[in-house]
């Protein structure tokens, strides 16, 4: 089933016009081809996400009773979560290479819309699930989601991944995958009986090459808010940069930015359309590749 499940995604990818961009902006995809990882709900790593991501951070055992699927005895045994990597396509990529002080507009528009696909493809997969009899429901969909306190979230797509072998944290607090950082991620979990993707390691930073080697550290330099120093990247100071970019680029593309709707401290509320920053992600090693693969 993971073929055809690799296969139903790539095509949907490849098909779907939520993954295109404006005609007034080349119409071209927005994400290239999809990566998938796949992890068992009984990974102890699950538990582990309580004390490193969020003291509320779900387990997928906790999410699927929380969105109303039914129980089941050994159930966290049954369960698979389906990590998706999204990778934001080449031409956003050189467009993005060549921005300073405000990010291109092609990739403010691209990471706007990406909400709207992945959502679309969350629900997608559920679809493809139930039509062959099994069960599947969303962290990122479901009423269990909140962003509770600041930063912290019931649901970590990040921590996902990893459980997932996609690949590790870094000095940026991005994700890099094996098609680097320059991505969006979103997940599914099922109880039908998939084969796990093994983790090449339990190191949570083995991908960067600042934790591995203590090399690199382009990130910091490509960032304009000051949010990333050999300390790891400042959270405040990136939403802080954010929103300077978010005022700027609203204030530019607003009448083709789709609106954004997220739970956050237990009520859904509208935000400003979300426009991304992401220079720490261009022009950068990890941007499109894992930089440690040969070494790992
Ligand atoms: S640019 Fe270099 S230091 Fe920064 S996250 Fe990527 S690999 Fe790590
Ligand atoms: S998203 Fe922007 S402000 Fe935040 S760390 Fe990356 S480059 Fe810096």
């Amino acid at each position: 089933m993971k073929e055809l499940l690799y296969t139903f995604l790539k095509d949907f990818f490849a098909t779907s016009k939520l993954n295109r961009l404006p005609e007034s902006y080349g119409g071209g995809r927005i994400f290239s081809k999809p990566l998938i990882g796949i992890a068992n709900g009984d990974d102890p790593i699950f538990e582990k996400f309580k004390e490193v991501a969020a003291p509320r951070h779900m387990t997928p055992a906790e999410m699927w009773i929380a969105s109303d699927c039914p129980e089941a005895p050994n159930l966290a045994s049954q369960l698979r979560i389906i990590s998706v990597v999204c990778p934001f396509s080449n031409h956003i990529r050189e467009e993005s290479m060549k921005a300073k002080i405000m990010p291109a507009e092609i990739y403010s528009i691209g990471r706007n819309y990406a909400n709207a696909f992945k959502i679309d493809v969350m629900k997608q997969l559920i679809q493809f699930f139930q039509e062959k009899g099994f069960q599947a429901t969303a962290g990122m969909l479901s009423e269990a989601f909140d962003i509770y306190s600041g930063f912290l979230s019931t649901w970590s797509e990040r921590h996902i991944a990893f459980a997932a072998g996609l690949g590790t944290f870094s000095l940026h607090e991005g994700f890099i995958s094996e098609v680097g950082c320059n991505i969006r991620l979103c997940s599914v979990i099922t109880n039908a009986p998939l084969e796990a993707t093994p983790r090449n390691s339990d190191d949570p930073y083995a991908n960067c090459l600042f934790y591995a080697k203590g090399t690199c550290r382009e990130c910091e330099k490509k960032c304009p808010g000051d949010a990333i120093d050999e300390n790891g990247h400042d959270k405040l100071k990136c939403w802080t940069y954010g929103r300077k970019v978010e005022a700027e680029m609203n204030a530019r593309l607003g009448s083709i930015l789709k609106p954004h709707w997220r739970r956050v401290r237990g009520e859904y509320k509208e935000q400003k359309p979300p426009v991304g920053c992401a220079f720490c992600q261009y022009d950068v090693p990890c941007m499109d590749k894992n930089p440690m693969a040969s070494e790992n």
